[in-house]
């Protein structure tokens, strides 16, 4: 078969297969492949090793207690641990979400006056130029004019009952 180097077993396959969760098609696809393929099944047989290897140390080694939630979140049980992390951190988490609220509002607040030409209106020298009529002569010589597009009219209000 001249084939058979493109369809060897990917690492992912290879991690599915050493763990025993591939789904019935693959895993005989799988098995076909592995029985004339020697350097897949040597793979195999490495990634077993590791796997043996990985679940040894895990009972033998005793992570730092202060490292334990970051050990257990990043290896086995995923989810149910973050969760549990999670929960144990719930107050310190809120402290530090409450922090960071409270400094983005403060920013954003801080950008919006520097950025709103709302708020900048008031600051200008001579409000009476912008009335209709009113042209340059009342504006400050050092700001140039600035023409400002009509404002749209605004659809009238229903009357109030
Ligand atoms: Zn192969």
């Amino acid at each position: 078969m001249s084939t058979r180097d493109s369809l060897h077993l990917t690492d992912e396959q290879l991690d599915d297969y050493a763990d025993g969760v591939m789904s019935a098609g693959a895993l005989a696809s799988a098995e076909a492949h592995l029985a004339v393929c020697e350097r897949c099944r040597r793979a195999v047989s490495d990634t077993r090793e590791v796997l043996a290897w990985a679940t040894h140390e895990r009972a033998t080694v005793t992570a730092p207690a202060e490292l334990w939630p970051l050990v257990t979140s990043s290896t086995i049980h995923l989810a149910e641990v973050r969760r549990a992390v999670l929960r144990s951190m719930r107050g310190l988490l809120l402290a530090g979400a409450l922090t960071i609220a409270a400094a983005t509002a403060v920013v954003t607040w801080k950008l919006a006056r520097w950025t709103s030409p709302e708020r900048a209106a008031p600051a200008r020298v001579t409000p009476r130029a912008e009335r209709p009529g009113a042209g340059g002569p009342g504006r400050h010589a050092g700001h140039p004019v600035v023409p400002t597009p009509p404002a749209a009219p605004r659809a009238p209000e229903a009357p109030r009952r």
